[in-house]
């Protein structure tokens, strides 16, 4: 039997994990997720697609000016540069491995066009079920590699980590036994954390317990006051809410309020204005007392459920006829542009931890996403994360230290509605301060809370707007800074900001 200490633990079988858990072939891989290729996964619930400048009028400089744009100051060049230049080379591999892309009538592939694209450069996979069918072929691919096993019955808690190296990890199984994982390098692949919020399109159990492991093991954490909000989440009583994708807008639906007032129709970019833009729109107009909707019926009319068959059934499900009526939508928690800050191969700042997908921060997305670059960016690392283990020795087996306690959740009902009350589209002090003030003290048991009490402090000491960041109290743009933080670091800035908030009491 192969020597524990030699594999690599994988954490999270979505894009990030799949391609990940490939790519080392053929070092053993464990991966540690409790699905498959199921809605537990934001991967499955990808729509539009991936980015990749293939275009004839296209090129990868044309992809990284438009992320950059996009990203407001804050894009790494070289990870925009690097991810960007990958993109037709990462569609030709997934294509290679049976993956079938959409094509139109002369056979090449069909690039749709979102927001902020200057080019249609969004390949997808039967029409709008981009994600699952990616998933899909690489779970097919994993589950017939010797190199991969798998351990669907356990969730990681807890990093082993010691002098700053991680050397495993602690898992709890059904019975809520906690179960320790050797290896010599773990891939957290945790996913993002819309769930989070009250109202989303991310699963539910997307609440950063990636972030919360990495914070408490001691890494550095980037920029996590960035959440981005995706504009047309489909206003029904679903949790998650269902999503009517931007290739939609680019596809000419438009947004209309209750009266059939254009209200995007003076904005630059209209419809397909940078996300926050709209979302700061849509959000405003119901502020207003109003309700707002996308209406495809112009564009699209009989031919939606062809273009959009999921859009057309995730509509049916809530009793909307796309086709005959407009779409009811508001803005949800989306994608985290935030995460545990790695470098160009995906090291995070702990030796032997590294981190892929919506979980980390590489610098591609900056302070705002551009649409469909998160698939793009998860295979690109996938790729460079598995290099740079390859040629990395394995380390001397360390032995498992005590195992962790861990305190009763909080109350996850609790830190969503907080979340969606003040630390949303549109953020301002008093109501940081007041999310912070309830969520501080729970921060040092739960994950949910540490991850939000994060979020939220890095959203109070921003103090500019920037991106998928709005306060209200500092509408301005400043110089662009990255955040970054460690939990000691953390610990005494609430600390400070608790000090603060009794002074003034007083
Ligand atoms: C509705 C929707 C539509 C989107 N559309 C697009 C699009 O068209 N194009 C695009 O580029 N991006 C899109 N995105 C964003 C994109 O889908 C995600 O950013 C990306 O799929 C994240 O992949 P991931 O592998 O990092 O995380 P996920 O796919 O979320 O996978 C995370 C995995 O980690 C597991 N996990 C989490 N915690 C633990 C734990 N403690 N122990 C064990 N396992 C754990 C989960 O079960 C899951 O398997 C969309 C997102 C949503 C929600």
């Amino acid at each position: 039997m192969a020597d524990p200490n030699d594999r690599i633990l994988i954490v999270g079988a979505g894009i990030a994990g799949a391609a990940t858990a490939l790519a080392l072939a053929p070092l053993p891989v464990l991966v540690v997720a409790p699905t498959g290729v199921s809605a537990d996964a934001a991967t499955t619930l990808a729509q539009g697609g991936i980015a990749a400048a293939l275009g004839p009028d296209d090129d990868p400089t044309l992809h990284a000016a438009d992320t950059h744009a996009a990203g407001a100051g804050l894009c790494e060049a070289e990870a925009v540069a690097r991810v960007t230049a990958e993109g037709p080379a990462i569609i030709a591999r997934l294509a290679a491995l049976g993956i079938r892309f959409d094509t139109d009538e002369s056979g090449a592939l069909a690039l749709g066009l979102e927001a902020a694209h200057g080019r249609s450069r969004i390949v997808h996979a039967n029409e709008d079920a981009t994600g699952r069918a990616v998933l899909e072929g690489l779970i097919a691919k994993a589950r017939i590699a010797p190199h991969i096993s798998r351990r669907a019955d356990l969730v990681a808690v807890r990093l082993e980590a010691e002098d700053g190296r991680v050397h495993g990890l602690w898992c709890r199984d059904h019975g809520g036994r906690l179960v320790h994982l050797s290896g010599r390098a773990v891939v957290l692949a945790t996913g993002g954390i819309g769930g989070l919020y009250a109202s989303t399109t991310n699963p539910r159990s997307a609440v950063g317990s990636g972030l919360a492991m990495a914070a408490r093991a001691g890494a550095v954490l980037r920029d996590l006051e960035f959440v981005q909000f995706h504009p047309t989440a489909i206003a029904t009583a679903s949790d998650p809410m269902p999503l009517a994708t931007e290739a939609l807008r680019g596809a000419g639906a438009i947004l209309v309020d209750e009266t059939g007032a254009r209200f995007m129709a003076d904005v630059p970019g209209r419809e397909l204005a940078p996300r926050d833009v709209v979302a700061r729109a849509i959000h405003d107009r119901i502020r207003g007392g109003h309700r707002v909707f996308l209406d495809a019926r112009p564009a699209l009319g009989a031919h939606f459920a062809r273009h959009f068959p999921s859009v057309a059934q995730l509509c049916r499900t809530n009793g909307i006829d796309p086709e005959r009526d407009a779409i009811p939508v508001r803005p949800a928690a989306h994608y985290h542009m935030g995460g545990i800050k790695v470098d160009g191969t995906g090291r995070t700042s702990l030796a032997g931890l590294y981190a892929c997908g919506e979980v980390a921060s590489t610098g591609l997305h900056g302070a705002n996403r551009l649409a469909s670059n998160s698939l793009l960016e998860a295979l690109a690392y996938a790729q460079w994360i598995a290099a740079d283990i390859a040629h990395r020795q394995a380390h001397a087996p360390v032995a498992a230290s005590a195992a962790p306690a861990d305190g009763p959740p909080a109350g996850i009902e609790a830190v969503r509605a907080l979340m969606e009350s003040h630390v949303g589209v549109v953020r301002e002090g008093d109501g940081l301060r007041r999310a912070l003030r309830l969520l501080a003290p729970r921060m040092a048991q739960d994950d949910a809370a540490l991850v939000a009490g994060l979020v939220t402090l890095g959203a109070l000491e921003r103090t500019e707007s920037r991106g998928g960041h709005f306060r209200a109290d500092h509408p301005a743009t400043g110089a662009p800074r990255h955040s970054e933080i460690t939990l000691p670091a953390a610990a005494a800035r609430l600390a400070a900001h608790a000090e603060h908030a009794l002074r003034e009491a007083v």
